[in-house]
């Protein structure tokens, strides 16, 4: 898809109006360019692949080839934007017919002794898109490519837009066009992407909306991996056994389940983090975890030393508590934490022991420096 519809669009949406391709003598030279800088890099491959030992049919051809071979797309493509503007992406696809016919051809006779050129290889998406771009840029027609198919090209390549776009709603799901399978999932009216609870909600608005067109402002694999770890701790199971979601992220805005319409059971407890600052001041850390029938609780969630990801030993990664509901009570079994504590009654909670929750209620989990403490809060379902 990505290969055979969306980059051809993009490049003839890059081709289509730009004035530098209209110069006959700067296509020829882009493509003569291309093609030469791929034999010439890949003469330079073979003297080096000799200096360095190499021989033929032990890495020779193939050293000489991919090392003579520069980076001409989608490294490319941002990199030559940055230096040149956008207006130059028209030019880098057509320098890129050169590299194509210098790869499938004199690329292709050096790897496999074949003195046949493989035509038909050449004829790929972004190449076809390339030639009739050009072509259409030649006849001087491509001002009169217009209207809903050239919009629809726009959008598959350059000007993709967000479908739950805030500001601009040009490319909603129409519900209409739904297959039953793909309901609720694809009603983004019924289930916005809102309801994946606020952290993974900040970063889909920075890669889908903000960095769409500016990569720069998107979040990275690490943010990505917090949020989702932060998210998991806001799941509810749903109360609904045929829900087609089975659980929900709890958050304020949300107290039933989006994809069902199944309110929460009462009471439903959570925990706020607070770590101490010193001199026994606690201040919240912003996390937040649901207290629902057999949540557990990790290492993670006493120690802010410790993540929920690979690094995690098989020791941390073990259950430290778990939480229990019977009736509207809602008990905290504890396992291994070692310095438990319910400081409104003055006990300590040793391994083993449960704990009575109640909203109001503070609980030490560990006194290690800075020591971590639970408030838990209840959630008044609406
Ligand atoms: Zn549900």
């Amino acid at each position: 898809m990505v290969f055979t519809v969306m980059l051809p669009c993009f490049i003839l949406d890059k081709i289509l109006g730009s004035p530098v391709l209209q110069s006959y003598s700067m296509v020829m030279w882009a493509i003569g360019l291309g093609f030469s800088f791929i034999l010439l890099g890949a003469l330079i491959g073979l003297i080096v692949g000799r200096i360095i030992g190499l021989e033929r049919g032990t890495g020779m051809r193939t050293f000489a080839l991919t090392a003579g071979c520069q980076n001409f797309g989608f490294t490319a493509a941002p990199v030559a934007e940055i230096l040149w503007g956008p207006g130059i992406l028209g030019l880098l696809f057509v320098h890129n017919i050169g590299v194509e016919l210098a790869m499938w051809s004199v690329g292709v006779m050096m790897m496999s002794g074949d003195r046949r050129i493989s035509w038909r290889r050449l004829l790929n998406g972004p190449i076809i898109a390339v030639i009739i771009g050009l072509s259409l840029v030649a006849l001087d027609l491509d001002s009169s490519v217009t209207g809903p198919f050239r919009k629809a090209m726009s959008l598959m390549g350059a000007g993709a837009l967000f479908i739950e776009d805030a500001r601009n709603p040009a490319n909603r799901i129409s519900p209409a066009f739904l297959e039953a399978f793909e309901k609720p999932w694809k009603l983004t009216a019924q289930v916005p992407y809102s309801c994946l609870g606020p952290q993974l909600s900040a970063l889909i608005e920075r890669a889908f909306v903000n960095g769409l067109h500016d990569p720069a402002l998107r979040p990275s694999a690490l943010e990505w991996e917090d949020a989702l770890v932060q998210t998991a701790d806001l799941m509810h199971p749903c109360a609904n056994s045929t829900c087609p979601a089975a659980s929900f992220v709890v958050h304020a805005g949300q107290h039933s389940c989006p994809f069902c319409g199944t309110q929460l059971p009462a009471p439903v407890l959570l925990a706020h983090s607070y770590f101490d600052r010193g001199n026994g001041a606690f201040a919240a850390s912003g996390r937040v975890k649901i207290l629902h029938h057999h949540a557990a609780i990790h290492s993670w969630h006493i120690r802010p030393e410790f993540a929920a990801n690979e690094h995690a030993s098989a020791a941390q990664a073990q259950r430290q508590a778990y939480l229990v509901r019977e009736h509207s009570q809602i008990w905290l079994m504890n396992e291994a934490i070692a310095d438990l504590r319910d400081i409104g009654a003055q006990t300590d909670v040793a391994p083993g022991q449960p704990v009575a929750l109640k909203p109001g209620q503070k609980l030490l989990l560990s006194r290690a420096n800075p020591a971590q403490l639970w408030l838990i809060d209840e959630i008044k379902a609406a």
